[in-house]
């Protein structure tokens, strides 16, 4: 992360959340707390420990009202928040270090110090959790000392708030009336900062290095899509960034065009769900059909597996919801590592994700799939929708020709498989001699290219679906799907990244699947380039060394793209 300086202006670069632009002047947090003294406490040890328990009990009190005043990952950080004030293995640590002569203050400041180092060495998700860390060390020393937690500022005018790192327990509670934008120095894409801000859509870049120069009454534009801090705008620039607010305020109400680019290119956009009850917002949002159906979830809390019966009625209702011919592409039973069904793999293996999964598992209970595929057809005939059924976890051709003839066999009009394993890529051109369509998950593709557990945050780091590696395999898939002239869709997190979604269809994507929430931006952005363009975009990814450069080198092309009105663009890039 950077800071650029040209002639208008100086630019901070960090991690966008999200896809908004903010317009608006800073407010800063207020300081951290000073380092509590190291001088010897002059009370016994005994009133110290009575201290510290206090004032942590009251922050976890705290922590826990905050939670229960708000939901969803909002009330989870905070609960954890209040776990960790008062885990007893850093209460421990803080006794002996009173016990050793250190006020309350100095014993909580290098007790929780300490715990947080070991976070920040083990990295990824766990890294990312020192700040929380930090924050409950702070409110426990304000406490001690009397004082007010640290906080957000309070103002009558709306503000872009600029912090080191903002607490969960803050950002949970942030007044979405009055916070434009939020800029934080430190802090990655998955720190609690990040997963807050994009569930309540906060405009936000982490990890701006020079942040901290801005000051109160600085004025800037805050750009999620570019990941960018413009500080003291030009009068073009701030007009520019107002437009596209506007812009932007439109598509998500509107909302309900299908997916095209451009050059008028259609471009289905469709919704990923994991049970008929999403269908209603996933219209809402203009899904123009499902992408991925994803039946393992409707079935993760049984023992036994579900009846023919059972299954019908929820297939039937998810068609009906979809129905007038709307495309709706259901996957069979995925039981894997992340998704364990008791009823098709309980043994244990020591590498699940390279384990008996998928396809695998279902293959070794044939009668299990066999039933699925009887309520699928059952509910077909029930109903109008456009239903597809696919496979997932395929890596041989083998697996490819068993699955459609199966498919086929009971009367299921378009079987095809997913292509989440290289393997699969690799041979896409004869997987899709033999299948109707092929479905790429970018999310377990990724973690076979990378050979990194999506689940493990350690490794976290390699799970990017923009690694030339992975969009190397997306374009043999695609190529494939042109010259056969059969359907390539996306289905994984991928295609809920609008820039990356253009990249996808250059590399030959014909639909989009994404949870519904990410359709709108997804659309929108779309839009804004033709098939050429998304082709030479697609170039440009490939060419990356790896999946920053890749994201950064595909920025600053499109950049350039959206610099001149479409329609004169439709012969450039071929
Ligand atoms: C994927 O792997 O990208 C995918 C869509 O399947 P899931 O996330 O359910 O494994
Ligand atoms: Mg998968």
């Amino acid at each position: 992360m950077s800071i650029q300086t040209n002639d208008e202006n100086t630019v901070l670069r960090g991690a966008g959340i999200g896809q908004g632009v903010a317009v608006g002047t800073v407010l800063r947090m207020s300081a951290p707390l000073p380092e509590p003294s190291d001088q010897p406490s002059s009370r016994t040890p005994h009133e110290e420990k009575a201290r510290v328990r206090e004032a942590v009990a009251a922050v976890a009190a705290d922590l826990r009202e905050r939670a229960s005043t708000v939901e969803g990952t909002a009330a989870d950080v905070l609960e954890a928040q209040s776990m960790m004030a008062e885990d007893s293995t850093l209460a421990d640590d803080v006794a002996s270090r009173i016990d050793s002569g250190r006020t309350a203050e100095r014993a909580v400041f290098e007790g929780f110090a300490v715990f947080r180092d070991m976070l920040k060495d083990l990295g990824g998700y766990m890294g990312e959790r020192a700040g929380d860390l930090d924050d409950v060390s702070q409110r426990v020393v304000a406490a001690l000392q009397g004082q007010p937690a640290p906080g957000v500022p309070q103002s009558d005018q709306p503000f872009v708030l600029v912090a080191h790192d903002l607490a969960p327990a803050d950002t949970a509670l942030l007044d979405l009336t009055k916070v434009l934008g939020l800029v934080t120095t430190e802090g990655g894409p998955t720190s609690h900062t990040a997963i807050l801000a994009r569930e309540k859509s906060i405009v936000a870049i982490v990890g701006a290095a020079g942040a901290e120069r801005l000051s109160d009454g600085d004025e800037v534009i805050v750009d999620a899509a570019a990941g960018t801090v413009t500080i003291s705008p030009t009068e073009d620039q701030r007009s520019a960034a107002l437009r596209r607010i506007e812009e932007r305020a439109a598509a998500l109400s509107g909302g309900v065009e299908p997916g095209a680019l451009a050059d008028g290119t259609a471009i289905p956009l469709l919704a990923n769900l994991g049970s008929a009850e999403g269908a209603e917002a996933a219209l809402a949002a203009g899904a123009e059909g499902v992408g991925l159906f994803r039946t393992e979830f409707l079935f993760l809390d049984q023992r036994m597996a579900p009846t023919v019966e059972q299954q019908r009625e929820q297939y039937v209702k998810l068609l009906s919801a979809f129905g007038g011919g709307r495309k709706v592409v259901v996957r069979v039973l995925d039981a894997g590592a992340d998704k364990p069904l008791e009823f098709l793999n309980d043994a244990h293996e020591d590498n699940p994700a390279l384990g008996l999964r998928g396809l695998r598992s279902l293959r070794a209970n044939e009668d299990i799939l066999r039933e699925q595929l009887t309520a699928l057809a059952e509910a077909d005939a029930r109903t109008d929708a456009d239903l597809w059924v696919m496979a997932p976890m395929v890596s041989t051709i083998e697996e490819t020709r068993y699955f459609t003839e199966l498919g086929r066999e009971y009367g299921l009009k378009t079987v095809g498989v997913m292509v989440e394993v290289p393997s699969a890529a690799l041979l896409a051109d004869r997987i899709l001699q033999v299948a109707d369509f092929a479905s790429i998950g970018t999310n377990d593709l990724t973690q076979y290219t990378l050979a990194a557990d999506r689940l493990l945050g350690s490794v976290a780091g390699f799970q990017d679906p923009w690694h030339p590696a992975v969009l190397r395999l997306i374009g043999e898939v695609g190529a494939a799907g042109a010259a056969s002239g059969k359907p390539v869709g996306i289905c994984g997190e991928a295609a809920a990244d609008p820039l990356l979604a253009v990249v996808l269809v250059g590399l030959g994507a014909t639909t989009l699947s994404m949870s519904p929430a990410a359709l709108a931006d997804v659309r929108l952005s779309l839009k804004r380039y033709t098939l050429g363009e998304a082709r030479s975009l697609a170039e440009t990814a490939l060419a990356a060394d790896g999946a920053a450069e890749a994201r950064e080198a595909v920025r600053a092309a499109a950049d350039r793209f959206t610099t001149s009105p479409a329609p004169d663009r439709n012969e450039t890039a071929q």
